[in-house]
């Protein structure tokens, strides 16, 4: 097992066999391979921890993935969509709570006058932090179009998860119609990287029907698709979703856990310079699930900054926390665990991918020279660049 981990340290990549047998290893095994990976992220990423504050903007969602608490047939969910005040209102605590940057999560809706209405908010959210708040969005799947229309309007990182790399498990988690197409998600991620978006994926882990080999595939695809941002998090199952059925077929919600920590490791170690998200997920199952990760090779933290009244319609699985804390609390009790965890806070900072920034400067050098008209879209890329 060390000779596998050694081998990722160096060249960065193994065989799918190699990784999968990785994700099973054990006692001292398992000791090495979390020490390298915390290793790699004190020297390639240092102890900075960025917030993103997340706003779990609408329930609301066109589509009906068979994992996910808030999806369309769950008629138990009462839907709802924060007003524009409330999402400015949540946006200013964080620029004022100098977080840094900020998640617009929601269900999926394209509409055009949804997506119009995100760019106004997006427009108004930088006027209001004066430029400085970052915005990261997880919407969906969206047009090209869509897509640029909100990198224009300030947004500059993109979460998409592919959920499960391998298609036919991705089509086992999901209904098998044109809104649940493998290859649309895909290609949406090829396209945020076209538009410019630093982007993330990831993966859920512990699903029915998952193997190891899966899971080692997700990480190859990951490293493949040259990823800026990881999100990937235990699977966790929902009484009102077609999967809860095959709940008595997953391995037990430890376990998950440790593997998640595994998967988070490998990919530290196989990508050293991406940003990667401790994710909430990780803390429904172990209270300081997300602080371990953040010792091990984690170094994003997304702080719940939702108005109170919203979140326990935002259950995408059973035991979310931090769904009756206010920010204030959220961000007080965090501050004391990211310490614990021997991190500290990068106040204020957009903290971007330095996996994306050594490129995009790369790029910049390029753009100033292929787009001489287009005087905003440099001064995009500069700020973006933090020239
Ligand atoms: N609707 C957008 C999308 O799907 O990309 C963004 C919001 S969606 C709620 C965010 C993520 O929640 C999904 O990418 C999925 O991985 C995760 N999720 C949904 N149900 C889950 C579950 N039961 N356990 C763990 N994660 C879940
Ligand atoms: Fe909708 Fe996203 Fe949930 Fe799928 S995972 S049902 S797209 S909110």
């Amino acid at each position: 097992m060390r000779s596998i981990v050694d081998q990722l340290i160096h060249s960065g990549i193994a065989s799918k066999q190699d990784i999968a047998l990785l994700l099973q290893c054990k006692g001292d095994d398992r000791a090495y391979l979390l020490e390298k990976s915390k290793e790699i992220k004190e020297k390639y990423i240092g102890k900075k921890v960025y917030f993103r504050g997340l706003i779990e903007y609408s329930n609301i969602c066109a589509k009906n993935c068979y994992y996910c608490g808030i999806r369309r047939d769950n008629k138990k969910v009462e839907r709802y969509t924060i007003s524009d005040e409330e999402v400015l209102e949540a946006a200013r605590f964080a620029y004022e709570k100098n977080y840094g940057s900020i998640v617009l999560q929601a269900g999926e809706i394209s509409s055009p006058q949804y997506v119009h209405h995100i760019t106004a908010l997006l427009k108004q959210i930088k006027t209001l932090s004066h430029g400085k708040l970052g915005i990261t969005l997880s919407l969906g799947e969206q047009s090209e179009e869509t897509y640029r229309e909100w990198f224009e309007a300030g947004a500059h990182r993109y979460l998409l998860r592919i959920e499960a790399s391998n298609k036919d498990l991705y089509h086992k988690i999901h209904p098998n119609d044109h809104l649940h197409d493998f290859e649309v998600r895909k290609n949406a991620l090829l396209t945020l990287k076209k538009v410019g978006y630093q982007v993330g994926t990831g993966v859920m882990i512990g699903l029915p029907y998952q193997t190891f080999d899966d899971l080692a595939s997700d990480l190859l695809f990951m490293k493949e698709l040259d990823i800026d941002m990881c999100g990937m998090g235990p699977y966790i199952e929902h009484a009102e979703t077609p999967l809860y059925e095959l709940r008595n077929s997953l391995m037990p919600l430890e376990e998950r856990y440790d593997l998640t920590l595994k998967m988070i490791a490998i990919l530290r170690i196989m990508m050293k310079d991406v940003n990667i998200a401790s994710t909430t997920a990780l803390q429904a199952i172990d209270p300081i699930g997300r602080e371990k990760a953040i010792t091990i090779g984690a170094n994003i933290i997304m702080p719940n900054i939702t108005p109170q009244k919203y979140r326990d319609k935002y259950f995408l699985y059973e035991n979310k926390p931090c769904s009756d804390e206010d920010a204030e609390d959220c961000i007080k009790c965090l501050e004391m665990r990211i310490k614990f965890a021997g991190g500290e806070i990068g106040y204020g900072e957009w903290g971007d991918s330095k996996h994306f920034s050594g490129f995009g400067l790369f790029l910049l050098s390029k753009q100033i020279h292929a787009r001489p008209t287009d005087g905003n879209a440099n001064r995009c890329w500069a700020i973006r660049c933090k020239i």
